[in-house]
C-alpha cells in the first residue's frame, strides 16, 4: 500500500476527475514573456505531466493590458494569441497531463503606467499610483475575465484558475482597507464581494458547465483591514454558490510584513486559514505555501484541513515529485528548500526562473542526459554541493565515479548553512544527495583528503576539483586576539559566543551568523512561536488576521558592520533579504557602514567611521568577510598530466552560492 494514499487517490474537481491531489500552484516563470514562442514554457510544463502531477496551473495571465504584472507581461485577450497556448496545452495533453490556465488582474499591483483599484491609494510595492475604475469599468473587467475564460477554453486548457488573492485586484476589492467605493462594487461586504461573484457567474455563463473554474481565495490577507476569517468563509461559500468548483487558497497579500512562504515560515504553517475555508464549503478545497514534503501533503488532507495539495517551487525543485512519491521512492525527491534563490529571486530582477537544486527546472531544452559515449574514470574531490551534484550527475550518465571526502560527513558548507535558524530545509538537500550518490552508484570515500600522487596513480581520465572556499582572513591589527573567531567556529558550536558581538562582514553569512546568534533555532520551526513572533492572530477573527506581535528581548547586542557605504543587505536575497533584516532590526542590532577597521584588542573593536574613530566593548569579533577559492591542489595536479576540472568555490569564490555551483557542476557531468 502506498505511503500517501490520500494525496494519490484520484479526485473529480466539476467536470474533471484527476489522478491524484497534488497540483502544481501556478508561478510566473518569466518563460511566459522572455521565451516566445513557448518552446521553454511547453517543455517545463510537459516535464511535469511526465512525472504525474495531478494538475498544472499556469502563471497568471491579465485578461485586459492595465492588469499585466509588468511592461510585456502575460495577457490573454485576443484569439490571435492562442497558437502560443495551444502548443503548451497540446504538449501537457501528449504527456498526459491537464492544465489550468490561470487569470490574475494585478490591479494596484501592475507595474505599468494607468493600473487600476477599487478607490485611489498607490501600493508600497508600486512606483505607479492607481486610478479608480469606473462602475462601467468594473462591469468591463467581469466581461473580459469572461472572454479570457472562453479563449482559454478555445485554447485547451482544461478550466481556469481566477487570481482572487495575494493583494491583486479581486482581493483589492474584497478588503475594505482598498474598496472605499459607493457604487454596487464596495460599500458594505456584499458590495466588495461583488466582483468576485460576478466574474465567477460570467466566466460559467460564458464557458458552460464542463470547464473547470478554480477561485483562489485570499484565505488571510495579512494587512491591516483585510478580511476576516468570518468574512473569508462568507466570500468562499458565495463563490462556490456562483459556481466555481474548487477553492485555493492563497497566504496574504504581496505588500504584508509577514513572512508567508520564505524558509523561515514554519512548513503547513497556514493550515488553520485553509481549514476555515474549507469548514465553509462543499466543494474541494486546496492548501497551499509551504508544503514541500508527501508527508506534509499527506497529514493535511487526512486532517480535513484541505482535499488538494498545491505545490509550485516544489514542482520545481522536482518535476518528478508525484511519480516518485507512487513509486514508493519519496526518499529520492529533491525537496525544495524555500530558498527562493533561483526562482522568486530570478523573477523579481528580470530573469527566468530556475531552481537552486534544480538547475534543469526552466531550462529543459538545455540539458540532454545522453549517457557517456565513452565511460570515463571521473575522481571528484570535495563532497559539498557542487562536488555531490558533479558526481551523482556524471555517474547517472555512466561514468564511474569516486568522490573523495577530507571530512567524516558530506555537504560541505550545507552542513554549516543547515544550522543557521530558518535554514533547516538545507537538511533536506543533504538527505537528497545522500540517496541520490548511493543510487548512481558514487563511491564515497569519507575522511579521504585527496592527494595528487594518488589520483595520478589511480588512472582517473577526469578530476573535478571541487574543495570549496576558505574564510577570508582580512589584514586587521590585532586578528589573532582571543576575541577574534571566524563563522565556522560560530555556526558548529565550536566557541561559546559571549553576550556583546561585533561582526565583520554584513554579507549572506554576516546576516545568517547574526540570526544565529540572536535566534533560539529550536523557535523557528514552531508555528506558534512563529504566528507571535510575526503578529498573526492564530483564531482568524481580527480583520486581515493581524494581532501585536510578542517579542523578547534580545539575547545578545550584536554590531554588524562592512567597509562599503550605502545600507548592509543589499546583496540579500530579494523575496528574502527584507525577512532577515527585519528580524534584526526587531532584536536591536546595530549597522554600521563605511567603516575602516583599525584594531582588535582587549578593549573590543576600534573602527573609524565618518573620520571618527570609534570603539565597540565587545566580547567576540566575527570574521564574516567573505571567501577565497580552496584549491590548493590544482597546481599539483596539473603537474601530474590529469585533465582537472574546478568547479563552484575552487573555481570562483566571489558571489558564489549553491544555485551557482550546482549549476556549474551539473552542465560540467553532462559534458565530461
Ligand atoms: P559576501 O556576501 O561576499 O560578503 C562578504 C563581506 O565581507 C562583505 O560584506 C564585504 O563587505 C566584507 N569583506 C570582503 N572583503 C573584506 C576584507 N578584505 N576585509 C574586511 N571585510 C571584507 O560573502 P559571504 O557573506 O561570505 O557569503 C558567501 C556567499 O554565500 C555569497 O555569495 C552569498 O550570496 C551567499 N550567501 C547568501 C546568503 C543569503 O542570501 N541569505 C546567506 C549565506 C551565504 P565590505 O567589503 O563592504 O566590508
Ligand atoms: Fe525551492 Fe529554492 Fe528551488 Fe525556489 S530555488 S524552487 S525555493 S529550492
Amino acid at each position: 500500500m502506498s505511503a500517501y494514499p490520500l494525496l494519490l487517490s484520484p479526485l473529480r474537481i466539476g467536470s474533471l476527475t484527476l489522478p491524484n491531489r497534488l497540483v502544481m500552484g501556478a508561478m510566473h516563470t518569466r518563460l511566459e514573456t522572455l521565451d516566445r514562442p513557448h518552446e521553454r514554457l511547453a517543455a517545463f510544463y510537459t516535464a511535469r505531466a511526465r512525472g504525474e502531477v495531478g494538475l498544472i496551473l499556469t502563471g497568471g495571465f491579465s485578461p485586459v493590458p492595465e492588469g499585466v504584472l509588468d511592461p510585456g507581461g502575460p495577457l490573454l485577450n485576443d484569439a490571435g494569441q492562442l497558437d502560443e497556448h495551444r502548443a503548451v496545452t497540446k504538449a501537457v495533453h501528449e504527456a498526459g497531463g491537464r492544465v489550468v490556465l490561470q487569470i490574475l488582474h494585478a490591479g494596484r499591483y501592475a507595474r505599468v503606467p494607468g493600473c487600476v483599484a477599487p478607490s485611489p491609494g498607490k501600493a508600497r510595492i508600486n512606483a505607479h499610483a492607481p486610478r479608480a475604475l469606473s462602475t462601467a469599468e468594473v462591469w468591463d473587467t467581469v466581461r473580459a475575465f469572461a472572454v479570457t475564460a472562453a479563449l482559454a477554453q478555445d485554447a485547451g486548457y482544461e478550466g481556469v484558475e481566477i487570481m482572487g488573492s495575494e493583494g491583486y485586484l479581486i482581493n483589492e476589492f474584497t478588503a475594505a482597507v482598498t474598496n472605499r467605493r459607493d457604487d454596487e462594487f464596495g460599500g458594505d461586504f456584499d458590495g466588495r464581494i461583488r466582483l468576485p461573484l460576478e466574474i465567477v457567474r460570467a466566466v460559467r455563463q460564458r464557458v458552460g458547465r464542463d470547464f473547470v473554474i478554480v477561485y483562489r481565495i485570499s484565505s488571510i490577507d495579512l494587512v491591516e483591514g483585510g478580511m476576516t476569517g468570518a468574512e473569508v468563509a462568507a466570500l468562499a461559500r458565495r463563490v462556490q454558490d456562483a459556481g466555481a468548483d474548487l477553492l485555493n487558497t492563497g497566504i496574504g497579500w504581496h505588500e504584508a510584513a509577514v513572512p508567508t512562504i520564505a524558509a523561515s515560515v514554519p512548513r503547513a504553517a497556514w493550515r488553520a486559514a485553509v481549514h476555515n475555508v474549507k469548514r465553509a464549503v462543499d466543494i474541494p478545497v486546496m492548501a497551499s505555501n509551504r508544503i514541500n514534503t508527501p508527508e506534509v501533503a499527506e497529514d493535511l488532507i487526512a486532517a480535513g484541513v484541505a482535499d488538494l495539495v498545491s505545490m509550485a517551487r516544489p514542482l520545481l525543485a522536482d518535476a518528478d515529485f508525484a511519480k516518485k512519491a507512487r513509486e514508493g521512492r519519496a526518499d529520492e525527491i529533491n525537496t525544495c528548500i524555500a530558498c527562493n534563490q533561483a526562482c522568486l529571486d530570478h523573477i523579481f530582477t528580470e530573469r527566468t526562473a530556475s531552481c537552486l537544486v534544480n538547475p534543469r527546472a526552466g531550462r529543459e531544452i538545455e540539458f540532454h542526459d545522453a549517457p557517456a559515449a565513452r565511460p570515463h574514470r571521473v575522481a571528484v574531490v570535495g563532497a559539498g554541493p557542487a562536488g555531490m551534484a558533479c558526481a551523482i550527475e556524471a555517474a547517472r550518465r555512466g561514468h564511474r565515479v569516486t568522490l573523495f571526502e577530507a571530512t567524516a560527513r558530506l555537504g560541505g558548507q550545507l552542513q554549516l548553512a543547515r544550522r543557521v535558524p530558518g535554514k533547516s530545509e538545507f537538511g533536506e538537500m543533504l538527505r537528497y544527495f545522500d540517496v541520490a550518490l548511493a543510487k548512481a552508484g558514487v563511491e564515497v570515500r569519507l575522511n579521504t583528503p585527496a592527494d595528487a600522487v594518488a589520483l595520478a596513480a589511480g588512472g582517473f581520465d577526469d578530476v573535478v576539483l571541487a574543495t570549496g572556499v576558505v574564510p577570508r582572513r582580512p589584514d586587521i591589527p590585532g586578528l589573532e586576539h582571543p576575541k577574534v573567531v571566524g563563522y565556522v567556529d560560530v555556526l558548529t558550536g565550536a566557541v561559546e559566543v559571549g553576550r556583546r558581538v561585533a561582526i565583520l562582514g554584513a554579507g549572506g553569512i554576516g546576516f545568517d551568523v547574526a540570526e544565529y546568534l540572536l535566534s533560539d533555532a529550536a523557535e523557528s520551526t514552531e508555528p506558534s512561536t512563529f504566528m507571535q513572533a510575526w503578529g498573526v492572530d492564530p483564531t482568524g477573527t481580527t480583520a486581515g488576521g493581524l494581532a501585536p506581535p510578542v517579542t523578547h528581548p534580545p539575547r545578545r547586542e550584536v554590531h554588524l558592520l562592512q567597509r562599503s557605504p550605502g545600507s548592509p543587505g543589499r546583496t540579500l536575497g530579494k523575496s528574502t533579504g527584507w525577512i532577515v533584516k527585519a528580524r534584526l532590526r526587531k532584536a536591536g542590532v546595530t549597522m554600521h557602514a563605511g567603516v575602516r577597521y583599525d584594531a582588535i584588542d582587549d578593549a573590543g573593536l576600534h573602527f573609524t567611521v565618518d573620520g571618527l574613530p570609534r570603539v565597540l566593548a565587545v566580547d567576540h569579533v566575527v570574521l564574516c568577510t567573505g571567501q577565497e577559492p580552496h584549491r590548493e591542489l590544482l597546481a599539483a595536479l596539473r603537474s601530474h598530466g590529469l585533465r582537472v576540472h574546478p568547479i563552484g568555490g575552487a573555481d570562483q569564490a566571489s558571489e558564489l552560492d549553491a544555485r551557482r555551483a550546482i549549476d556549474q557542476a551539473t552542465r560540467l557531468a553532462l559534458a565530461l
